[in-house]
Formats: C-alpha cells, sequence, structure tokens
C-alpha cells in the first residue's frame, strides 16, 4: 500500500484552560505554555499553565465537593450508572481523543482510537461495576467476660486523590485513576503532563456530560516543577497517585513523607524478555518487536533486555530486524505508519545519547541507529546484540531500541533478569509450562507475560517493585487503594 499524504481527520480543540469545580478558568496572571505537534514541530495550541494558587483552587473545589457534594453520598449503584455512561461517551468520542493524543505527542491515531481509547472506556466500565461492591469483612470475637462480641469492617472513599500522569498513554493512565477513585466516591485533582494535556481534557468535559457533578474532577494542566509541585504538596489532598519517571517518583514520595499521605508511584522499567530454546518463535516475534517497539518503545512495560537462550540468538535478532526494517516510519494519522514520532526533542535526544552510549561501550549495532532527516522527531527502531551490563540495558530508554542478550540456562536467565533496579514485568517465553510457572515465581517483577506481552487490564492488579514504584492499581488493590478500612467492635 501506498502511503499518501493525508492531513489528519477533522477534530475540535478542548479548551485548553483549567478545569476547576466545573468552570474553565485561565491560570492565575495568564500564565500559558505551548503544546506542539512533535511529528511537525508545528504549535498545536497554548495551554493555562496551573500555578500554586490554581491548584489550591482546585483541591478546595474537590474538598468542598468531597465533603459537602453529593457524589460521595450517592449511593454505589448510581456512581456506577454514571461511570458506565462515562464509558459509552468516550468510546462515542474515541476519534477525538485519539486526535488530540496523535497530534500532541505522535502516537499513531490508529492505535489510540483502536487501542487506548476503547481501553479507558473498559476501565471505567470495570470500575463501573465494582461501585456497589466494596464491602468489608466481620468476624466473631472470643465473649469479654459477660459480653458478646463480633466485629466488622467497612470501606468509606479516602477523600481527595491528586493524580499526576505521565505522557505517553494520557487518556488511559487518567483512567487508571480516575476510574476506580470515582467508584469509590473520592473526588480527585489530575495534572497532566505538559506534552500531552489535551486528551485529559477532553476526558474531563465528557465526564461531566456524563453526570459527574462539578468539583468531583478538577484538572490543573500545567509545568511539572509548579503545578505537579504544588499538587503533591498541597495539604488538602488525601492521596498522591503519581506515574512517572522514578526521578520525579523520588521528590513525590519525600513529599508524601512529610505529609503521611498515601503515595502510589507507578514509575519506569527496564523489563526483560525471557526467550527460552523451546519458544514457538514464530508465535512469539511479533510480541517481542512489539514489546520493543511500539509506541515508538515509549511504553513503561517494554522488554528491551531481550534475553535469548543461546541456540535461538540468530533467529531472535532476524526477527527484530525484519520488524525493524519493516517499519513505516511517519505520520501519526496515516493508517500505513506502524510508528509515529518520538514525543519531542528532549527525549529524541536522550534516545540518541543512549544509542552512542551504546556503540562506545561496544555493543554490536545490528540495525537502526538515526534519527530521520525531516522535520519532526522520528527515529529507526534499533537493534543491538550486547550484555546486561551495558548502560543501555541498564536504563530506561524509553525508545525503541532492543538490547539482545545470549544466556545459557535457565538460572542465568532468571539471574539476568533480577539483576536491575526496576521490577515492573517481565514476559517469559517457552513450550514448557512447569518451567514458565517456576521461572515467574523466581521473577522480581509486579507482572508477568508468559508468551505474550500488551497492555494492563482493569480487572487485575498493575505496579512495580523496587525503582518500578510502590502500590498497585487496577484490579481490586487498586478500587480498595482509594477507601479507608474502618474496623467495628461490637459488644452485645
Ligand atoms: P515525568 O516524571 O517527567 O513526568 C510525569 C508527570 O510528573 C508529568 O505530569 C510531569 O509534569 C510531572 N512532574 C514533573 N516534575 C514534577 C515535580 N517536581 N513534582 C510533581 N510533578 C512533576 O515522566 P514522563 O516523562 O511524563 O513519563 C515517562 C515516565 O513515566 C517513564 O519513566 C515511564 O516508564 C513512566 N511510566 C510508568 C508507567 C507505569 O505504569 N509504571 C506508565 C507510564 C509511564
Amino acid at each position: 500500500m501506498t502511503a499518501v499524504e493525508t492531513p489528519p481527520p477533522a477534530y475540535d480543540l478542548p479548551e485548553p484552560t483549567l478545569r476547576i469545580d466545573g468552570r474553565h478558568a485561565s491560570a492565575q496572571e495568564g500564565q500559558t505554555y505551548e503544546s506542539h505537534n512533535p511529528a511537525t514541530e508545528e504549535l498545536v495550541t497554548t495551554v493555562a499553565a496551573a500555578q500554586p494558587a490554581d491548584v489550591d483552587a482546585a483541591v478546595t473545589a474537590a474538598r468542598h465537593q468531597f465533603e459537602q457534594g453529593e457524589w460521595s453520598q450517592l449511593s454505589g449503584s448510581d456512581r456506577g450508572k454514571i461511570l458506565t455512561r462515562a464509558a459509552q461517551l468516550i468510546e462515542q468520542d474515541a476519534h477525538t481523543l485519539a486526535a488530540l493524543e496523535a497530534v500532541e505527542m505522535g502516537k499513531l491515531y490508529h492505535d489510540s482510537v483502536n487501542g487506548d481509547i476503547p481501553a479507558a472506556a473498559e476501565v471505567f466500565r470495570h470500575f463501573a461495576g465494582w461501585a456497589d461492591k466494596l464491602t468489608g469483612s466481620t468476624a466473631l470475637l472470643p465473649d469479654m467476660g459477660p459480653q458478646r462480641r463480633f466485629g466488622y469492617t467497612i470501606r468509606q472513599p479516602l477523600g481527595v486523590i491528586g493524580a499526576i500522569t505521565p505522557w505517553n498513554n494520557p487518556a488511559l493512565i487518567a483512567a487508571w485513576k480516575l476510574a476506580p477513585a470515582l467508584a469509590a466516591g473520592c473526588t480527585a485533582v489530575v495534572k497532566p503532563a505538559e506534552d500531552a494535556s489535551l486528551s485529559t481534557l477532553r476526558l474531563a468535559e465528557l465526564l461531566t456530560q456524563a453526570g459527574i457533578p462539578d468539583g468531583v474532577v478538577n484538572v490543573v494542566p500545567g509545568l511539572g516543577a509548579v503545578a505537579g509541585a504544588a499538587l503533591a504538596a498541597h495539604p488538602g489532598i488525601d492521596k498522591i497517585s503519581f506515574t512517572g519517571s522514578p526521578r520525579v517518583g523520588k521528590q513525590i514520595q519525600s513529599l508524601a513523607g512529610d505529609t503521611f499521605r498515601k503515595v502510589t508511584l507507578e514509575l519506569g522499567g527496564k523489563s526483560a524478555q525471557l526467550i527460552f530454546e523451546d519458544a514457538d518463535l514464530e508465535a512469539a516475534m511479533p510480541w517481542i518487536a512489539m514489546g520493543n517497539f511500539y509506541h515508538q518503545g515509549q511504553v513503561c512495560a517494554a522488554g528491551t533486555r531481550v534475553l535469548v537462550h543461546e541456540s535461538r540468538v540468530d533467529e531472535v535478532v532476524a526477527g527484530l530486524v525484519a520488524a525493524a526494517e519493516s517499519a513505516q516510519i511517519g505520520d501519526p494519522f496515516l493508517s500505513t505508519s506502524t510508528m509515529g514520532s518520538i514525543v519531542n526533542r528532549r527525549q529524541l535526544d536522550q534516545i540518541m545519547h543512549y544509542i552512542d552510549l551504546g556503540i562506545s561501550e561496544g555493543a554490536e549495532l545490528v540495525t537502526g541507529g538515526s534519527r530521520l532527516t525531516r522535520s519532526g522527531y522520528f527515529v529507526e527502531p534499533t537493534v543491538f546484540r550486547g550484555t546486561n551490563d551495558l548502560t543501555i540495558a541498564r536504563e530506561e530508554i524509553f525508545g525503541p531500541v532492543a538490547t539482545v542478550i545470549s544466556f545459557a540456562t535457565t538460572e542465568e536467565a532468571v539471574r539476568l533478569a533480577n539483576q536491575t533496579r526496576f521490577g515492573l514485568n517481565a514476559m517469559v517465553y517457552t513450550g514448557d509450562l512447569a518451567r514458565a510457572v517456576t521461572v515467574t515465581e523466581q521473577l522480581r517483577v509486579g507482572t508477568v507475560w508468559i508468551n505474550g506481552w500488551g497492555v494492563p487490564d482493569p480487572a487485575l492488579p498493575w505496579g512495580g517493585r523496587g525503582g518500578s514504584g510502590i502500590g498497585r492499581e487496577l484490579g481490586r488493590a487498586g478500587i480498595e487503594a482509594d477507601t479507608e478500612e474502618k474496623t467495628v467492635h461490637v459488644g452485645l
């Protein structure tokens, strides 16, 4: 198929303003920042940049709604109906949400419209089902003298959730944070990433249309060091839920320590794909390649340490090279593109820096390694052969750079996989179920995919160990983390 340069489909930008208590507002002193299209370097729009006083107003609105508004008082069943409506509206609006993500951060429109956005709708649908099922537990207690006793627990909404999100899956990760919080009866203030705030602003409009009262969801776009830091430090929030880099995650954790508020940190990864000698490579190769190159490698769960049994290394390298060299890199709106652009200049420079480091530290560059000579921030998918101690195998690059590393035994594969400060996820490819289960038990990570790779599912928890974070989102653990469990002792 010949790629035809088509203009982006028509879509409306949301108001690029703050959204506080259901109203659009400018930032204090009219502060703004520019959002650029990384595929063309052209200006998309100018967005209001929240200042500490704006964040304070948003937290005040969320706190007021939580304490005196109707949302936390609604029955779980009624909240569930509204969240189900939100899921439907997100699906109906998928075209606009996906276009906003494509134009702001270079993600493929068709990946977003068929992937992230329906997945975000499913997150709302899933947690809508939880809204009337948040139960505690009961226990019969020993008598105390003549008094008979029993006890029970109730789950109550935690309060105001401060959500800080990254740019790589903006609507989906906002959904991960908002849907369980809203189902539990909490209110929220969201600080989206400056490189991709429009889909979150649009999402907030849809939540209002679904019937979520003003003040429940407030959005404060702005710079991380200003708006994000003000939100993380604000005494009026009960929990900070952060997804982003380990560098900022550390700062958030120390702020949370001072205030004793709850904190969830979903940080980066440097995940391993373990490919054993009995793997069905015909079935596995598309997953292994996608785990490196999907969304230009800008995925926390990317499996960029490709650990391969020595007998299969050449086949896996050939498979990755074929995937890399057949990639159609270009306009994120084109249906024929298989890779879009890198999110911004800084991220592109970081990727090129790591590629240079790989070469200077002695890794073998098998394919790729160059930036495309055209406007926009495009880089070739890149494959190295190397070892686990290279910088490119130790640090999160957040770009389409795979390092293939050979192992001889299962024990060595597990040792190499665990030899990292991260612990987000791992992928295991083998035809031997017993080995898959044993290796899975030995991997120090939050999630393992066996014979596949993909996005987290709202039915199951997601989160990391070690340098990949603290706490869990999604699943039962995710919604329970947005509640307080209160214990009641009853004497009869
Ligand atoms: P980032 O840490 O630079 O920014 C994340 C968010 O934090 C943004 O909204 C940013 O504005 C804000 N921020 C920046 N400085 C801040 C400060 N001082 N105080 C408070 N907030 C601040 O990360 P990014 O570049 O947007 O995202 C990429 C990172 O996110 C990668 O490390 C990736 O692995 C990670 N990530 C993790 C997951 C996961 O589920 N574990 C999912 C997606 C992305």
